[in-house]
């Protein structure tokens, strides 16, 4: 019919204007580089992409509430728990899959040559211990004040003697504090020590406390009858609000994206601090993530579901630009909502389920990066590591990244506890910083896809639980 060329024509024109960005994004910051824009210039330069920026992350807060509650809301304990297992399985298994596979391919292609000769070092980095991590994130899932979790804050919990963040003497706490998102790892590096993101957060908002909290809500109301049923409309409508305004962000998009990628590509340090060792690593992360996302993750969709999944990747184009031009997989959510919900046809009572977690949780490409990164750090140091320890790396890289922020960079910070995990000397993350800005952008986009193919298997496997439901409420509760 005539909407559906017209829908045709108009998801085409996102994918060519999306794919246009990227390529004028890249030319024109190679382009501007030789003119050495001042630090003010590229900020000035690279406004319309923290517009951006703050446009998803505006969004994301209201929409992990909603969708969580109405997915919730909207299936039966029955359905729910079994869809909940199949995620948690589905993320456990890939997780451990990218961990191997980033542990292979180091030992393969060995980039560490033992030394740390003509490497350069940038910045410094926050002392965290393995167990104090683990029980602020569990901590962190149970907020006590639930409006105060909605706000940025700042951990005081960890002991402060452990602490190794000089600031630097023309830093103020203030520009430290209102520093936003993009600039997350800037923002450690230079925060005093009372001053620590809480873990599992976003942009500082408490987001694993709220994902908790907004599954048990939706659980509650949704076996609530007709008392629930105000508040079952309420979020309702207030996360088919927000999908209409990220249909509105998202003709935005492209033009952020294009000033993200160039912005980013005139700050960035020159090539020449990157010396051999550091180019191999950068090449076997690269291996690493491609064949996690190019051949296992689409493997296993096609193995389970029988689709083809370079169909359902290829609706997913927008999204995935999305993570590579923000390195933030939450900034990235409401797009990917959008692309899997409009382009691919993924349940709803899926994907607002299975997506807002998945963002928290589920980070294959930084948990094949932390046990990569890792064992290349102890390749430099010539660290001969035992099978014991390369579990251990292994367990503790799974952790990071469960613990690890959707937001720019945070897997460097989570590292701390991979590293310490074996003995590794934690300031060696500084010998990989020169380049982790562009390795985020490509683990970022893996987080993603691993995310959607996700939503993809587990709406495979629920679909008699999916259509038992529909039966039952006569399809009206969700479905438009
Ligand atoms: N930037 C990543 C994400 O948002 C997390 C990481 O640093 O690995 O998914």
């Amino acid at each position: 019919t005539k909407e559906d060329v017209k829908s045709y024509l108009f998801r085409n024109a996102f994918v060519l204007l999306t794919v246009t960005a990227v390529i004028v994004g890249t030319i024109l910051g190679f382009a501007l580089r030789p003119y050495k824009m001042s630090y003010r210039e590229v900020k000035y330069f690279s406004f319309p992409g923290e517009l951006l920026m703050r446009m998803l992350q505006m969004l994301v807060l209201p929409l992990i509430i909603s969708s969580l509650v109405t997915g919730m809301a909207a299936l039966d304990s029955k359905a729910s728990g079994k869809m909940g297992m199949r995620a948690v399985v589905y993320y456990m298994a890939t997780t451990v899959i990218a961990v191997v596979t980033g542990i292979v391919i180091v030992v393969i292609i060995h980039p560490g040559k033992g030394t740390k000769e003509n490497m350069h070092r940038e910045g410094k980095i926050v002392q965290v211990t393995a167990a104090d991590a683990f029980l602020d994130l569990i901590r962190n899932m149970f907020p006590p004040n639930l409006v105060e979790a909605c706000f940025k804050q700042f951990k005081t919990n960890y002991e402060k003697k452990s602490f190794k963040v000089p600031v630097q003497p023309n830093d103020t706490l203030v520009g430290a504090v209102i520093n936003n998102v993009s600039e997350a790892m800037e923002t450690l590096t230079r925060i005093t020590e009372e001053m620590v993101p809480v873990p599992g957060s976003v942009n500082g908002v408490n987001a694993l406390g709220l994902v908790v909290f907004s599954m048990c809500f939706g659980f509650v109301i949704g076996n609530m009858k007709e008392q629930g049923q105000a508040l079952r409309e309420f979020f309702d409508s207030l996360n088919e609000a927000i999908m209409r305004l990220v249909a509105v962000i998202m003709w935005y998009a492209p033009l952020g994206i294009l000033f993200l990628i160039a912005g980013k590509i005139v700050e960035m340090e020159d090539m020449g601090v990157i010396g051999g060792q550091l180019a191999m690593y950068t090449v076997t992360v690269i291996v690493g993530l491609l064949i996690h996302a190019v051949i296992v993750l689409p493997l296993l969709y096609f193995l389970v579901t029988r689709k083809n999944p370079w169909v359902f990747i290829g609706g997913l184009l927008q999204a995935l630009v999305t993570a590579l031009g923000t390195s933030s997989s939450s900034a990235t959510l409401p797009i990917t909502f959008k692309c899997l919900e409009e382009n691919n046809g993924v349940d709803k009572r899926v994907t607002r389920f299975v997506l807002p977690v998945g963002a928290t949780i589920n980070m294959d490409g930084t948990a094949l990066y932390e046990a990569l990164a890792a064992i290349f750090i102890a390749q430099v140091n010539n660290f001969e590591l035992n099978f014991g320890q390369i579990i251990t790396i292994s367990i503790t890289a799974t952790a990071a990244s469960i613990g690890a922020a959707g937001i720019p960079q945070a897997g460097l910070v989570t590292m701390v506890i991979v590293l310490t995990s074996v003995g590794l000397p934690t300031d060696d993350i500084t010998l990989i910083i020169a380049v982790d800005w562009f390795l985020d952008r490509l683990r970022t986009t893996t987080n993603v896809l691993g995310d959607s193919l996700g939503a993809g298997i587990v709406e495979h496997l629920s679909r008699h639980e999916l259509k038992n439901r529909d039966v039952e409420m006569g399809n009206s509760v969700i479905e438009e």
